[in-house]
């Protein structure tokens, strides 16, 4: 049987490029446009999110029309960043790699323009550029477009997102009129469809999927949380998934830096990528996550697009973007090539209306999910150094030598000592870390002052909510452990209010008259030998000190609190005010923008 490719009309030297590269067969947007960008005679618009093989459904076709034994520039793709550049350009190369003479040239700005200028000069037939370095280029007369046959508009409404509809004029009156102009955009805001009438005619329309759906392998979750919990529920929820991969999106440069300050002291493998790192520093910092030496990047919006890392199994909107359309771009990270992936908004009680919106826009329900409490996540790490123990690589010929002695060490244990004793390791770390953790999950309609007001004193109206290190593991339930409340104290049940009953601990409240009473009673109380101790929950919250990551780097005390930075931030920040300007894109509160200079500043 014929390779797929071969049937849709590339030629066998590509086909061989890309099936190296592991393309077996055609992505669904790739078979739908590859026929139609063969013809070379149409105007095309490609309404498809990122991760679906946008580059090969342009690129494979640009490299069948182009006539490599010409060594002028004929086609021109145009893309919002520098890392989107490298990475067409890079997939381009690649693509062409058994033609002769291909030369693709790759020219963005924060390098050196030098050696681009010298490239140009050699001979090019394929220029991927980022808008601002193209003029500037062409400002100095270096390159001769008049012979350009095909300009390729990639994330058309990112380019627009960040302000470069001038300059994209500009370099496109230096282009023949006879050009054909195929633009890709995720969405397709108003102004996308005002820049496609205004350089096109009578273009090929292709949408893949519903028109600014998200891609269908991505779950959406949100958490409600209170403002000053915000960095905690995110630990956790990181915590709670011991192999996350993932980008995490803030809304400024300055939370980015913040939020990866904070996880780096708390030991994990974090990093941030924001517009003020100098060219050499981004490369770094993606070079260490492409290799997953980094287990979280910490993103702005700008800097983040056009990153393709693949097998990112969880993108965290820490704070949600300004733009609805942004939210698809920042989930589109993950889930790339087809696999699958879980894009998180941590949100107050005031957010959810943005949830609804972005549902409406990506057609796509979000699940409303719960912050794991410490058990849970105990649980989950126990687990997951049960599968890594039970999975790992044994390098027979090495071990082979200690294990006598091994043995030996471990002769006066059992089996199932032993097993308790390698899982407890790091179990206990997190049982420790976890031990009072209290539930950080906030209601939709919790005013947010009286959430706040609960969680720093413990009292809640007339109750106050106590913690006990007693729980379902020690064969408690509700009304099991109202019982034993009641029988310990001799205070009635019916004055008892909620009781929560987890796995090692619980909380339960009880009226603020009765507190005394019961902290009394509890003094010296064991249970099956073992002291019982009650705290007032809102006291004993240390989730914001230190942190049970997974890298086992833990500092214990005297960290940032969490409350000051989230809760500052979520106040509404300077940054943000600045944002909000008018023209542009719809932001959330349907408004529009118009100071993008400003805003690129701020990313
Ligand atoms: P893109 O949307 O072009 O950024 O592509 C997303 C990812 O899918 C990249 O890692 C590509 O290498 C990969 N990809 C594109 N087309 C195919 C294909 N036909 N088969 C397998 N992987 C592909």
């Amino acid at each position: 049987m014929n390779n797929p490719f071969i049937e849709l009309g590339i030629r066998h030297d590509i086909v061989n490029a890309i099936s190296e590269l592991g393309f077996e067969k055609p992505t669904p947007i790739q078979e739908a446009s590859i026929p139609v960008l063969l013809s070379g005679s149409n105007d095309f618009v490609g309404l498809a999110q990122t991760g679906t093989g946008k580059t090969a459904a342009f690129g494979l076709p640009l490299l069948e029309l182009i006539d490599f034994e010409e060594n002028h520039p004929q086609a021109l793709v145009l893309c919002p960043t520098r890392e989107l550049c490298l990475q067409i350009a890079s997939d381009l190369t690649k693509f062409a790699k058994n033609i002769p003479n291909a030369k693709v040239v790759a020219v963005y700005g924060g390098a050196s323009i030098m050696d681009q200028l010298r490239s140009i000069k050699r001979g090019v037939q394929i220029v991927v550029a980022t808008p601002g370095r193209m003029l500037d280029i062409i400002g100095r007369k270096a390159i001769d477009f008049s012979d350009i046959r095909y300009v390729v508009l990639d994330e058309a409404d990112e380019m627009l997102n960040m302000g470069f509809q001038d300059d994209i004029d500009e370099i496109l009156s230096t282009t023949p009129e006879e050009k054909k102009t195929w633009l890709f955009s995720a969405t397709m805001p108003s102004e996308v469809r005002r820049i496609a009438k205004k350089y096109m005619t009578d273009p090929h329309e292709l949408t893949m999927g519903k028109q600014n759906t998200g891609n269908a392998n991505i779950e959406h979750e949100y958490y409600i949380v209170r403002a000053r919990d915000k960095y905690a529920a995110f630990k956790r929820i990181v915590d709670f998934n011991p192999d996350i991969f993932g980008i995490v999106f803030c809304r400024t440069k300055i939370e980015t830096q913040e939020i990866a300050e904070a996880l780096i002291k708390d030991g994990y493998n974090a990093d941030s990528l924001h517009g003020d790192l100098s060219q050499q520093q981004r490369d770094k910092v993606m070079k260490r996550y492409r290799e997953r030496s980094l287990q979280l990047l910490i993103a702005t919006d700008v800097a983040a697009r056009g990153i393709d890392v693949n097998d990112v199994t969880h993108v965290i909107n820490y704070s949600l973007p300004d733009e609805i359309e942004n939210y698809t771009h920042r989930s589109g990270r993950t889930a790339r090539a087809g696999k699958t992936g879980v894009s998180i908004a941590i949100i107050n009680s005031k957010e959810v209306g943005k949830i609804r919106q972005i549902e409406r826009v990506i057609g796509k329900q979000f699940i409303k999910a719960e912050v794991p409490t410490g058990f849970d996540v105990c649980e989950k790490q126990l687990f997951s150094i049960i599968h890594k123990v039970h999975n790992v690589t044994v390098n027979d010929s090495q071990i082979e030598q200690y294990i006598p002695r091994i043995m030996d060490e471990f002769a006066d244990l059992s089996k199932e000592d032993l097993i308790k004793r390698f899982a407890s390791i790091e179990f206990n770390r997190f049982l420790e870390y976890y031990k009072n953790a209290p539930d950080l999950n906030a209601t939709e309609d919790r005013r947010d002052g009286a959430g706040d007001r609960f969680a720093r004193t413990g009292t809640r109206g007339d109750f106050t909510r106590l913690f006990i290190n007693l729980g379902s593991v020690d064969g408690f339930s509700r009304g099991d452990l109202l019982g034993y409340i009641c029988n310990t104290t001799k205070i009635s049940g019916r004055t008892v209010g909620k009781i929560d009953v987890k796995g090692v601990y619980s909380f339960f409240e009880v009226q603020n008259s009765d507190s005394d009473q019961v902290f009394n009673s509890f003094q010296n109380a064991e249970f099956k030998g073992r002291p019982v101790r009650i705290e007032i929950s809102g006291e004993t919250r240390n989730e914001t000190r230190g942190g049970a990551s997974n890298s086992y780097n833990r500092r214990e005390g005297g960290n940032r609190r969490d409350g000051d930075r989230s809760g500052r931030r979520e106040g509404g920040s300077g940054n943000r005010d600045r944002n909000s300007g008018g023209g542009g894109f719809r932001d959330f509160s349907g408004k529009r923008r118009e100071d993008r200079t400003e805003r690129r500043k701020n990313y």
